[in-house]
């Protein structure tokens, strides 16, 4: 059956790993048509501030099928990063990231790992909501929701389930980040339950990523965040060999987009060398969603063929395993010529004839009854004496919401002072009625007023609630 799909060529090495996969989607009888959208940088250019047209918009909405070469995002400024934009707008929350070694063929210190990262792709600090909002201290606002958390969290193991993996692992950090973090990983246990049938296990990041960079072979699928995910699943390609290899899936309830893992690589655009490998592979898990098993697993046996005959693009080259050094084209003609054929080391992919879609139904989140019970109010203030900050704000502290604490990057100063600390102009004054007993909004407004009217200058206040009873706030030190 003829599908349509949407493809944009992207920028940098794109064009040069999208025409190469297109031929290769071709020759193997994929039998697609293709719709060519231009999003990115020719669009911001032309005006459009968010990278893509509506007639784009429009192109995604009626293919459903997105197959995208990288595209190149500013850092540290410019226009925001249109791949994290269609991730969100098209709630492709699920991003696949497979990670196998092609030894010995393509050198790595881990002959045996294959593993799946799930990446979380909605949430997190991928809003890209940041203010600076004093002369000294930036910000930047992590959101996690329970919903979805438990999304992510049960893609995880209904992919493991549908895969015939063994374990699912967790990543997250919710020794510091007890609420945000914390809410994944409560999740992740819950979830979990539900799954007898596949082992499960949790790492703090920090440690888990140490053994991911250690021991890749002892891991089998991971779910973790936006952005520890993001990082996690470019160690394990380029452990794996190199992250020319891997490719990647977006999964939403509507829509789905396909990749590489890697980036446009800038140092190495125009020179047609590129490793078109990754987005192959993309495709391949494109093909795979299209009920079209049967052709990926011919591309996927004949990348395994020409690697395994040593004929390798540069990131992957050495003089002890390969035979041939060969450019974009070359590897895709070699590619194209062994279509058909079986690896004879490397284990051939075999095509499940009964693999189906995974669909999540839309999470139900409990509703619990939230309660007022104090605000943190954040202050600009340059001084450095928090005794005389706190003293100060003491005063103009209202009864319904008295002072309890200031911190300074997240350390109290006040009512205890310790002298060495290093503040910044960004104070963070906590005030909560006694016994945790709700507090109305009002009583929130005339703590503003009072504070203002003070002379101290607030920049912004989130609210503490209590739900059902249980806090919805992190304590400060001390407290
Ligand atoms: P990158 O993945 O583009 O490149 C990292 C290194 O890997 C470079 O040395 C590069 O030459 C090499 N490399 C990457 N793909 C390769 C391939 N197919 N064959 C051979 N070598 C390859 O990462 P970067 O340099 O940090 O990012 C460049 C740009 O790509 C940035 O603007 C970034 O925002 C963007 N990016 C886009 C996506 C996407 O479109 N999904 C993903 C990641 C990064």
């Amino acid at each position: 059956m003829t599908d349509r799909i949407t493809v944009a060529y992207g920028d940098g090495i794109g064009p040069e790993i999208m025409k190469a996969t297109m031929r290769v989607l071709d020759a193997a009888g994929a039998d697609l048509e293709y719709d060519i959208i231009t999003v990115g940088k020719p669009v911001y250019l032309s005006g459009v501030t968010s990278g893509i047209s509506d007639d784009s918009w429009a192109t995604l909405r009626k293919n459903g099928v997105f197959l995208k070469a990288p595209i190149t995002t500013p850092q540290g400024g410019g226009y925001k990063s249109l791949n994290v934009t269609i991730r969100k707008t098209l709630g492709l929350f699920a991003n696949i990231r497979p990670c196998k070694a092609y030894a010995p063929y393509v050198h790595s210190h881990f002959p045996t790992m294959d593993l799946v990262v799930v990446r979380e792709n909605e949430e997190d600090l991928y809003a890209g909501i940041e203010h600076r909002q004093t002369n000294e201290v930036v910000q930047s606002l992590k959101l996690i929701s329970k919903s979805g958390s438990e999304r992510i969290c049960r893609y995880a193991f209904e992919y493991a389930r549908a895969n015939k993996r063994k374990r699912v692992t967790c990543m997250t950090k919710d020794n510091i980040m007890k609420l945000t973090d914390g809410t994944f990983h409560a999740t992740f246990d819950r979830i979990a339950a539900e799954y007898p049938d596949i082992e499960n296990d949790h790492y703090i990041i920090d440690i888990g990523s140490a053994r991911l960079a250690d021991s890749p072979q002892n891991f089998d699928v991971i779910v973790t965040l936006n952005l520890y995910g993001d990082i996690v699943s470019d160690i394990t390609a380029q452990v794996a060999g190199s992250v020319g290899l891997c490719g990647s899936s977006n999964i939403g309830k509507d829509f789905a987009m396909f990749e590489a893992i890697h980036g446009s690589a800038p140092d190495i655009a125009g020179k047609g060398i590129a490793n078109p490998s990754g987005l192959i592979n993309g495709a391949c898990m494109m093909l795979n969603h299209l009920g079209k098993g049967d052709i990926a697993q011919k591309i996927q046996n004949a990348l395994l063929c020409t690697i395994e005959n040593g004929i390798h693009t540069g990131d992957i080259y050495s003089e002890e395993t390969s035979s041939r050094r060969v450019n974009t084209q070359e590897f895709t003609d070699a590619l194209i010529e062994r279509l058909g054929n079986k690896p004879k080391q490397l284990v051939p992919f075999a095509n499940n004839p009964d693999a189906k879609p995974i669909v999540i139904e839309d999470p139900k989140v409990k509703q619990q009854t939230k309660a007022l019970v104090g605000t943190d109010l954040y202050l600009d203030w340059s001084g450095n004496d928090s005794k005389e900050l706190g003293d100060k704000i003491k005063a103009a502290s209202t009864d319904a919401l008295p002072l309890r604490l200031i911190t300074n990057r997240g350390i109290q100063v006040y009512p205890n002072v310790h002298a060495e600390i290093t503040t910044t102009d960004h104070w963070r004054c906590r005030f909560k009625s006694s016994d945790e007993s709700s507090v109305s909004t009002k009583d929130v407004a005339e703590l503003i007023t009072s504070i203002t009217d003070a002379g101290l200058e607030i920049i912004k206040m989130d609210n503490l609630y209590t739900f059902d009873g249980e806090r919805g706030y992190s304590l400060c030190q001390g407290e």
